[in-house]
């Protein structure tokens, strides 16, 4: 979601006649994007703007704004707190730049919060070459889990009129564009309802119609929201990616209600027996939390058992942190640092012996990638399979952008190694 509404600003400045700087000193404008939903991130973001704050002493015309989750939830204080902000935009108001962007002018200090439209992304002039793109369809929350934040600082849920997300998509499609992942906090509550109904199934049936789109991701999906015609979009839609990113957040049954999940541990593990019915290669990956409060060692033991009986692809792993405003900042049972430090150790061992395991099983076999450019360490290109594993691999001549196959020749943590066939 921050990504995506970073290009959002990144466009509107290319179009209004700004250019992109090489690095932060070179700079007349800096926006910070921020998220909330867990304290680290938020220490990290006021520690940026603190040093931002110091380069403004050396560049004068220096304009910094804040915006995402941390402007809409703590955006009255930064804003006091550090004189040199000279913007706080909440994530719901990221029209109001463009407003002042369009109107060149950035010399008066302002804050802008509360949820007003969800931006359309604009085209941009200049040609770039991007194979893949986020598209956000729906903005928001209403379920309210406990211990987030998110609904209190994105707002409700609102989705977006299917016919704008169509085009849109065959804008970017247009400039380059072949794999699209769609975005929501719920991607698949997504709901638009005029003279038609369409729900998230009639919305992927659609975009995967767009002339030129050759493959469709989305994510975050709720286990609730995960019906039957979902799972047999995996079966029916070529474009349609083997991949689903699946939050399980908890394996016990009573930490699930506690946290207000709306499911429980048998219910999710059927969806995923179904999902893998439809879908025999389908990679799963998801969420968990440790040490939510209550959390006892019998209940981190059922979350660990699922991940055994799941065997998850991949997947991002949190301790519990309290955010003010939420039910489960006023839980009294908290469980100590240093056993939500040790259990979130545990698990991430276990995770990490399925994930290679699962990678090792890919060796020696051939998979489509889709180049998305240089690896990391820019020695090697970079392509994903359709189950999103990254794969680095030795091409002898420049096949970015296109679908190529790769040998998969050695199995990492977190990626692939192979040679190009
Ligand atoms: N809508 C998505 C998740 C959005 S937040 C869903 O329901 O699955 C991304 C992840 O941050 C969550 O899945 C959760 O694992 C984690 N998270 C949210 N609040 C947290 C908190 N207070 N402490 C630790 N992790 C948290
Ligand atoms: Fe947060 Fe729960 Fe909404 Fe996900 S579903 S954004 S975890 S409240």
């Amino acid at each position: 979601m921050n990504e995506y509404d970073s290009e959002y600003l990144r466009r509107l400045l290319l179009r209004s006649g700004w250019e992109q700087a090489e690095s932060m000193v070179d700079a007349d404008l800096i926006m910070v994007n921020t998220c909330t939903v867990r304290k680290k991130p938020e220490i990290k973001a006021l520690s940026l703007i603190g040093r931002l704050c110091q380069l403004k002493k050396k560049n004068q015309n220096l304009k910094i704004g804040l915006m995402g989750c941390l402007a809409e939830h703590k955006g009255e204080e930064i804003f006091s707190r550090y004189p040199g902000v000279n913007f706080v935009i909440g994530p719901g108001s990221l029209s109001e730049i463009s407003r002042v962007i369009q109107e060149n002018n950035l010399n008066k200090r302002f804050l802008a919060k509360g949820i007003k439209s969800i931006p359309c992304l604009p085209p941009v002039d200049v040609r770039e070459k991007k194979v893949t793109a986020f598209v956000s369809i729906m903005q928001g929350c209403n379920n309210y889990c406990s211990y987030c934040v998110v609904p209190y600082v994105r707002g409700p849920e609102r989705s977006r009129n299917y016919r704008e997300i169509i085009a849109e998509i065959e804008l970017l499609v247009e400039e380059g564009v072949k794999e699209i992942t769609l975005l929501g906090q719920n991607v698949n509550s997504y709901l638009w309802n005029d003279s038609i109904m369409v729900r998230f199934p009639d919305l992927l049936r659609m975009i995967s119609g767009v002339d030129g789109l050759k493959r469709i991701r989305f994510t975050t999906s709720h286990p609730k929201d995960l019906t039957d015609e979902l799972i047999s979009c995996f079966k029916d839609i070529p474009i349609l990616c083997n991949h689903i990113h699946l939050p399980f957040q908890a394996g016990s049954n009573r930490i699930l209600s506690e946290m207000g999940r709306s499911y429980t541990r048998e219910h999710y593990l059927n969806l995923v027996g179904k999902l893998r019915e439809a879908c025999p290669d389908i990679s799963i990956t998801t969420d968990v939390m440790v040490g939510f409060p209550g959390e006892t060692e019998k209940d981190f033991q059922d979350t660990l058992d699922l991940m055994e009986r799941v065997q998850f692809d991949m997947a991002f792993s949190f301790k519990y942190s309290d955010r003010e405003g939420t039910r489960a900042y006023h839980m009294t049972n908290k469980v100590p640092e240093e056993e939500k430090i040790r259990r979130l150790s545990v698990l991430q061992e276990l995770q990490k012996n399925i994930t290679l395991e699962k990678n090792r099983k890919m060796v020696g076999k051939v998979f489509e990638v889709l180049v998305e450019g240089k690896s990391k360490d820019g020695l090697l290109w970079m392509g994903r399979t359709t189950n999103n594993k990254i794969v680095n691999f030795r091409c002898d001549h420049s096949p970015e952008g296109d679908f190529l196959n790769v040998k998969i020749t050695e199995a990492l943590n977190n990626s692939l190694r192979g040679e190009a066939v």
